[in-house]
This record gives C-alpha cells, sequence and structure tokens, in this order.
C-alpha cells in the first residue's frame, strides 16, 4: 500500500467516521422525535376528540334540559315548540317524548329524527357497550307532571358517518368506532401514523395523520453523501500535494544514487518538505563540488605524476629529478616553500641542499649538520616530523641560523639500500667530481625532504607524511640510481687494481683539459711517472708484490695532489697525472714531491716468506699542454720524451720537455 493510498485511507476514515457516526445518531434522533410526536400528535387528537364529543354532548343535555323546562313551564304545545326549535338548530338531530297528552301523543311522539335503532349513549353516564353498534349520543331530562307521571325527554344525536366525519374533522383526526358492528365504521385520512384509544363518550380509535420523515432521510444521506464526496476529493489533494514532493524527492535520490550529481528537487512553499528539498539540493551541490574538486585535483595529480615518471625514466640529473620531486611533493601538499637536503659525499654528518623551491627566506644553499637545527635533529632521528614551528622552536629544537623561518614544517628523512663503494686508494680522488649526493654508508641518511608552509595557513598532517614518505622514498632511489650509475660509469672508468682513472678517462680528460687550454690560454701540467727498473722487482718477487708495489705507489701520488687534479694508470707500470692551472713550474715542484713521496719511504709489501721493505723510485717527465703541445697525443709524447729524458739522466728524478 503507497503512501498516498494510506494518507488517503487515513483521512476518510478520520472525516468520513466521524460524519457518519453523526448521520446515523442524527437518524436515529429523527425517528424517535418523529415518533413522540407522532404519539403526541395521538394524545392531542384524542384530547380534541373528547372536547368535540364533550361540547356536543353538553349542547344535547342543553337541549334536553331545555325541551324539559318548557314542557313544565308551558305544557305540550311549548314543549313541541322547543323541541323543534332545538333539532331546528341542528344542534340535535331528534327528541323522543316518553309521556305527553294523549292527544298529540301520535303525532307528538318524537320531533326531528327517527330514532334509530341501536345502542344510545348517555352524554350524562356510561353506557355499556353491548353487541349492538351505537347509533345514538342522547340525554334524557324528566319532568314530574302535576298529575305524578313522569314526562321524559330524550334528545339524541345520531351517531353515523356524517357525525363522525364532523368530529374527526374538528378534532383533525382519523377516526375509527369500535363498536358492535362487523365493520367498524371508520372516517378520516387513511394513513395514520399513530393510534390512540378514548372511550370517554365513544369508544373511538384516534390515528393522527403520519409525518412524512423520508425527505429529511434523503437530506441527510445526501449531505453525508456530498460530505463524503468533499472528503474523498480533500484527501485525494492532500495525500497528492503531500507525496509529490515526496515522490519527487525519492525520484531525485535514485538519480544522486545512479551519479547524477546534476539531480535538484523543485521546492515548493516553505514547509518541512520544503526545507528538506532545499537541504538535498544544497547537500547535492556540495557534493558536486567536492567530487569536482576531487576530480580535478586527482587530474593534477595524474598529470603531477606522469611527469614525475618521465623525468624519472628520462634523466639521470639527480638536481632536475629532486627538483620535480619537490615540485610534485609541493602541489600535492599545498606546500608553500621546500628543500631536499643530501649527505655530504665529504663529510657524512652534513645535510646539503640540492633542491629548493619557493620563498625559502635564505640566500645561500643551506647547510645543516646531522643532529643540529630542526632539520639535522629529523634527520639523525630518522623517523618524518610536522608541526608548527612557534619562536623558531619546533620539537625542543631551535632553528640553526642556515634553516629557512617558517610557521610550519614537514619533514622526512629518507636512507637508501646503500651503493657498495670498492675500497681504493684513489676513490676519494677519482669520486672528487660528485661533491654531494653520495652517500657514505650503508642504509644511512641519504637525505631529507622538507616542506614549509601549507597555504592558509593550516598545518600539516598525518596525511601529508604517507603521501611525502612516497616521494621521499622516489627521492631515495633516484640518488640510488643515480649514485649506482655513476658508480657503473666510474667502474669502466677505472683501473680496477689501484682505482685511478684509467686510460680511457684519461684520453677523455687530455682532450678536455687540451680544449680548455686553448679557449683559455690558461696551462695544465701533464706529469708521466714511470717505475724505475721495475722489471727487476717483478722478476725478483714476482708478479703478486709488484701489483702490490704499484698499488702502494698510486696511493702515495693521490696523497700529494690536489683536489683537482686527475692521475692516472695508462699502464703497466706507467701513471700520469693532470694538474689543471699549473705550469711547468709547479709541475716541477709537484714532480719533485711525488719523487721524494716515493723515495723516501720504502714500500712495506708481503710476499710467501713474509714482509718485505723495498726501495722504489720513480722517473717523472713534465710536459705543459698549451706550451709544449696543443694535443692530448702532443702533450703526452712531449711527456714521455721528458720521461725518457729522466730515465737517461740516471733515474730517480723529473725533466721538463723541451719546448
Ligand atoms: P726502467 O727503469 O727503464 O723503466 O726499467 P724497467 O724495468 O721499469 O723497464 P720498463 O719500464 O720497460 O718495465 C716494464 C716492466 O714492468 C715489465 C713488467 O715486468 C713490469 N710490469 C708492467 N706491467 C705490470 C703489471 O701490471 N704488474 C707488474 N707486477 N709488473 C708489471
Ligand atoms: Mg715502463
Ligand atoms: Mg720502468
Amino acid at each position: 500500500m503507497s503512501l498516498r493510498s494510506r494518507l488517503t485511507t487515513a483521512f476518510l476514515v478520520v472525516v468520513l467516521g466521524p460524519v457518519l457516526v453523526g448521520a446515523v445518531f442524527v437518524a436515529a434522533i429523527m425517528s424517535h422525535l418523529a415518533d413522540a410526536r407522532e404519539a403526541a400528535l395521538a394524545d392531542s387528537a384524542v384530547t380534541m376528540v373528547d372536547s368535540t364529543l364533550g361540547t356536543i354532548c353538553e349542547r344535547i343535555q342543553a337541549s334536553a334540559a331545555a325541551v324539559a323546562l318548557s314542557h313544565r313551564s308551558g305544557g305540550e304545545e311549548n314543549t313541541i315548540e322547543m323541541a323543534r326549535l332545538v333539532v331546528g338548530r341542528d344542534v340535535v338531530d331528534g327528541v323522543v317524548f316518553s309521556a305527553l297528552v294523549e292527544a298529540e301523543a301520535a303525532s307528538a311522539q318524537s320531533v326531528g329524527a327517527e330514532a334509530p335503532a341501536g345502542t344510545w349513549i348517555d352524554c350524562g353516564g356510561v353506557t355499556p357497550i353491548g353487541d349492538r353498534p351505537v347509533v345514538a349520543l342522547a340525554s334524557q331530562a324528566a319532568v314530574a307532571n302535576p298529575d305524578g307521571s313522569l314526562s321524559t325527554f330524550t334528545v339524541f344525536r345520531v351517531v353515523d358517518r356524517d357525525f363522525l366525519a364532523s368530529v374527526a374533522d374538528a378534532a383533525d383526526a382519523e377516526l375509527i368506532l369500535q363498536d358492535g358492528r362487523g365493520e367498524p365504521l371508520s372516517v378520516g385520512a387513511s394513513d395514520a401514523g399513530a393510534w390512540a384509544t378514548t372511550d370517554t363518550l365513544l369508544p373511538l380509535r384516534v390515528g393522527t395523520a403520519s409525518t412524512d420523515f423520508t425527505p429529511m432521510y434523503w437530506t441527510l444521506a445526501a449531505m453525508v453523501a456530498a460530505s463524503g464526496v468533499c472528503a474523498l476529493a480533500l484527501a485525494a489533494w492532500l495525500a497528492r500535494s503531500t507525496t509529490r514532493p515526496l515522490a519527487e524527492l525519492s525520484g531525485a535520490a535514485e538519480r544522486v544514487a545512479d551519479g547524477d550529481l546534476d539531480a535538484r528537487v523543485p521546492v515548493h512553499g516553505g514547509d518541512e518538505v520544503a526545507q528538506l528539498a532545499l537541504s538535498f539540493n544544497r547537500m547535492t551541490a556540495q557534493t558536486q563540488t567536492y567530487v569536482q574538486a576531487l576530480t580535478a585535483s586527482r587530474d593534477q595529480m595524474r598529470g603531477q605524476l606522469g611527469w614525475l615518471g618521465q623525468t624519472l625514466t628520462a634523466t639521470l640529473d639527480l638536481d632536475r629529478i629532486l627538483e620535480v620531486i619537490l615540485d610534485t611533493a609541493m602541489v600535492t601538499t599545498n606546500a608553500e616553500a621546500g628543500l631536499v637536503m643530501l649527505a655530504d659525499v665529504g663529510d657524512a654528518d652534513q645535510l646539503l641542499q640540492r633542491a629548493g623551491e619557493g620563498d625559502l627566506g635564505i640566500t645561500e644553499p643551506a647547510a645543516v649538520r646531522i643532529g643540529e637545527g630542526i632539520i639535522g635533529s629529523i634527520a639523525a632521528a630518522g623517523t618524518p616530523a610536522h608541526g608548527r614551528i612557534v619562536d623558531g622552536r619546533f620539537g625542543g629544537r631551535q632553528r640553526s641560523p642556515t634553516e629557512p623561518d617558517a610557521r610550519t614544517i614537514v619533514a622526512v628523512p629518507f636512507s637508501g639500500r646503500g651503493v657498495p663503494e670498492p675500497e681504493h686508494p684513489g676513490m676519494r680522488r677519482a669520486a672528487s667530481e660528485d661533491e654531494a649526493a653520495e652517500s657514505d654508508g650503508e642504509g644511512g641518511v641519504l637525505g631529507v625532504l622538507v616542506l614549509y608552509n601549507r597555504v592558509a595557513a593550516l598545518g600539516f598532517e598525518d596525511a601529508d607524511v604517507e603521501t611525502l614518505k612516497t616521494f621521499a622514498g622516489q627521492a631515495a632511489v633516484a640518488v640510488e640510481n643515480v649514485l649506482l650509475h655513476r658508480q657503473v660509469q666510474r667502474l669502466s672508468l677505472t683501473d680496477p687494481l689501484t682505482g685511478l682513472w684509467n686510460y680511457r678517462f684519461m684520453q677523455t680528460s687530455l682532450r678536455r683539459e687540451a680544449e680548455r687550454a686553448r679557449r683559455y690560454q690558461r696551462p695544465s701540467a701533464l706529469l708521466a711517472i714511470d717505475l724505475d727498473r721495475f722489471k727487476a722487482v717483478n722478476d725478483t718477487y714476482g708478479h703478486p708484490v709488484g701489483d702490490q708495489v704499484l698499488v702502494e705507489l698510486a696511493r702515495r701520488i693521490t696523497g700529494q695532489i690536489r683536489e683537482v687534479d686527475l692521475a692516472f694508470r695508462h699502464g703497466g707500470e706507467e701513471f700520469t697525472v693532470l694538474l689543471p692551472e699549473t705550469d711547468a713550474a709547479g709541475g716541477a715542484a709537484c714532480a719533485e714531491r711525488l719523487g721524494r713521496a716515493v723515495a723516501d719511504r720504502p714500500f712495506k709489501v708481503n710476499d710467501v716468506e713474509g714482509g718485505l721493505e723495498l726501495r722504489i723510485t720513480v722517473s717523472v717527465g713534465i710536459a705543459v699542454i698549451g706550451q709544449h703541445a696543443d694535443t692530448a697525443a702532443g702533450a703526452l709524447t712531449a711527456a714521455d720524451e721528458a720521461l725518457y729524458a729522466a730515465k737517461a739522466a740516471g733515474r730517480d728524478t723529473w725533466r721538463i720537455a723541451t719546448a
């Protein structure tokens, strides 16, 4: 059963129920009143009949008295005269004389109508009703004659249909004479509503004209029917006007459930349902706004992720990768500024800024020691943190001067699995080109992703930390990938025994240096180093001992040169050193220093028999690029020639190429 039919039914029951009950009640009262009225009418009709008959009787009695009086005072003639008079007045129908003078007896036996045969009712007393029909109302008066006889005069009024009709007319009732006759005499209307009986003078059933209540009942029924129709129409309207907005609401809700957020409900009036419709519309609009915002943010995120993915796969440029990661992290978390700090290669306890976005309020790239300041403490703890910075303090730590001054911060440290570094004496030198970005140990802190000042003055949340962990993880992978790549590259360019750069890298470096020297007219010295009588070492102690000497020599060479200088092992026991921004004198000083570093201390090596100390010397040839040669090959040849000169000069010495 629908809500509409339930409402209609309820309304009809509530409205029509009392109407029907009222109608039945009214009908019952009407019927009762009708009965009571008819009974009352019948009673009053009896009274009327009795009083009419009483009046007639009084007249009959008066007539009898008058006739008797005239007899007493005037004799027979007067008597007859009086009798004729009373009959002539139509009061009575006839007078019967019982004892009059003989002579007139025959003619004066009666006056008026002939005395009817049957029961005469005496107006003055009670006459028992016999089995004969009542035919007259009568009254008798007696007069004593002088002779002592008694003359009686009986005055009567014939009781017949006409008489009854006149009485019925006067009383406005239907009369039935209940006497001894077989078929009762009845007059008046034939549809009496109520009956009563009287036998005060005549035995009569008195009926009153019935009142027809049918029209009233019809009126009542019509009223009930009309109110029923009205109630039905009202109920239908009410149910419709109540359920229609609800049906519209439920239709709209269904559309929303199916994903159509454009669905709106028409608002009628200002009742509760209208309020509900308004709220529904507002709610749907809000949801639509949220969904649009979410879609936009998802699209933005997709774009960022796509860009991030492209960048990560397409480049090994660590700065570019970190920039993209930082940018994406900032967009995703609505941050105003951000930093990526990486552990310094030369000083594992130091974090250096590698990427920065937004207004950080610091002019120079940030450098923070691990364990110091806000970033340093978070990096030392190794766990992400977020919150407000109050008066330059966060988490009990004071901001270091090199850190940005901000309102809120979220920082996520990231660590790597560690890129295995081969232990070579010359490795630091070989790696000197990469200042930062290199972690020193396995799984140590690789860096920290730090964001500042979320827009709209909001603080960062736990959810932001989770998001940033992803980006920090990507940063870690990117850094490690780059490190790995660089290591692979380095391994292909370095000598596995000594860790110094190999012949290939020497060629590249020499060419680059020749180009630089040519373009900027800046000198670069090239040192060709050769072990003196090394064959003898091999021959005496074996190749493995010779190799140990080569490794120790590499260590001593790298110990004597600057950060910017490059050392190569380009042949078996042949080494070169490239000294940028160095002229012949500088080269000679370096050669001298190198020679001393080799010759002054014996080389400690081990062979099968135990530890050995070997006296080793080197000869060095010096050529200056831009002075002795303009090309890489020319410089090498010049240095070799100088080396040869040094050998020729007795070894353990150096010579400068001749111009
Ligand atoms: P000189 O003073 O004239 O240089 O004499 P030398 O014996 O050093 O002569 P040379 O420079 O021609 O030496 C070449 C020797 O170096 C041959 C070989 O025994 C040794 N050698 C070359 N490569 C290696 C290497 O990889 N390991 C070892 N242990 N020895 C090597
Ligand atoms: Mg040699
Ligand atoms: Mg040699």
